[in-house]
């Protein structure tokens, strides 16, 4: 795939729905789009370019994603520059994100049912890892459902993504605080191990509702990450396997070398029955919603929070607020 620069090419190939918005994010708005040779709807990631960097940055995401064909990632299809915005065509992943999902008053969720979705996503990382690239915003807002009552998923955004050379030392200063790993927030070096700090935190989450860092506010948040203590002493889970927990603490760690790979994961015990008929019997209690509804919630109130808070920037900028 080659960035097509051609003013007009966008248009003569595709037909964006701009009424029909799929998800907003920091960089861009997403909408269903149809090609009109073939009638297939896919997705079109807009993203407004305001300096040389996001163009940059952008350039990086459709050069990670053109070297990861995987079911479980999603598939770029066509990609556009037209000196304002960069237009990313990709496959459409329809059935919303998997959290959203899951609280839904007719899923019943349950430990298998979790453990189907933790190996899909470890499957994704995986194919990553051994393409030598690193998610670095691994979180529950990433990981979409494929269809409508379907169980596959499928992980997005690979904006803040980047290749992995283990003779470079590579900092970051980015990522959302609760599932950021303590070698980011202590600005050291990061490696695929960054993306499964954050894969035991989402499993946590998943299973009981609760986020094991979650503070006051983000400092707060910050802190308690750097610290890497937590514990399952939430009555949340009483109903969780041996299995599963010694998974979650094999990822929780603080020292990176010593967390599992996604191989790792895997191979783990846990995830080997994802399939099994025994496992699925001796598991199969549905698990409560309670707090997992009180967890989407509330970061369904942050990102619009964070929605207004880049518009005030944006609008101080250009000299319109900030009084
Ligand atoms: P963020 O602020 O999380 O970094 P972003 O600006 O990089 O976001 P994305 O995360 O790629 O944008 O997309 C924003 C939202 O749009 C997603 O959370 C998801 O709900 C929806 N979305 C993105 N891509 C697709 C797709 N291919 N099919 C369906 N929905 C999608």
């Amino acid at each position: 795939i080659v960035i097509r620069k051609d003013p007009k090419s966008l248009s003569s190939l595709y037909h964006i729905m701009e009424d029909k918005e799929l998800g907003r994010g920091k960089f861009g708005t997403v909408c269903k789009c149809k090609e009109k040779a073939t009638s297939r709807i896919l997705a079109a990631k807009t993203i407004n370019i305001k300096r040389p960097q996001d163009r940059k940055e952008v350039e990086n995401e459709i050069d990670v994603m053109r070297h990861l064909q995987h079911p479980r990632l999603l598939q770029l299809y066509d990609a556009f520059d037209d000196g304002t915005n960069m237009i990313l065509i990709t496959e459409l992943v329809a059935g919303g994100e998997l959290f959203e999902r899951v609280i839904d008053d007719e899923f019943i969720l349950t430990e298998n049912v979790c453990k189907i979705f933790m190996r899909q996503i470890c499957e994704g990382v995986e194919f990553m890892h051994t393409k030598s690239v690193i998610h670095l915003d691994m979180k529950p807002e990433n990981i979409l459902c494929v269809t409508q009552s379907g169980n596959r998923v499928k992980l997005i955004d690979f904006g803040l993504a980047r290749h992995y050379d283990p003779a470079v030392e590579v900092k970051v200063m980015f990522g959302t605080p609760e599932f950021v790993a303590p070698e980011v927030v202590n600005f050291e070096r990061i490696t695929p191990a960054t993306d499964m700090w954050s894969v035991g935190v989402i499993c946590y989450i998943l299973l009981s509702g609760l986020s094991p860092f979650m503070g006051d506010n983000d400092a707060e948040t910050l802190s308690n990450v750097t610290q890497a203590e937590w514990d399952f002493n939430d009555e949340s889970f009483d109903e969780i396997s041996a299995d599963a927990k010694d998974f979650i603490t094999k990822l929780l760690i603080k020292d990176p070398a010593k967390r599992m790979t996604a191989k790792d994961c895997l191979n783990h015990k846990w995830l080997k029955q994802a399939k099994t008929v025994a496992a699925a019997k001796d598991s199969n209690k549905a698990l409560s919603k309670v707090k997992l509804k009180r967890f989407v919630i509330r970061r369904r109130w942050q990102k619009a929070v964070n929605a207004i808070l880049a518009l005030r920037r944006m609008g101080a900028s250009i000299g319109v607020a900030g009084k």
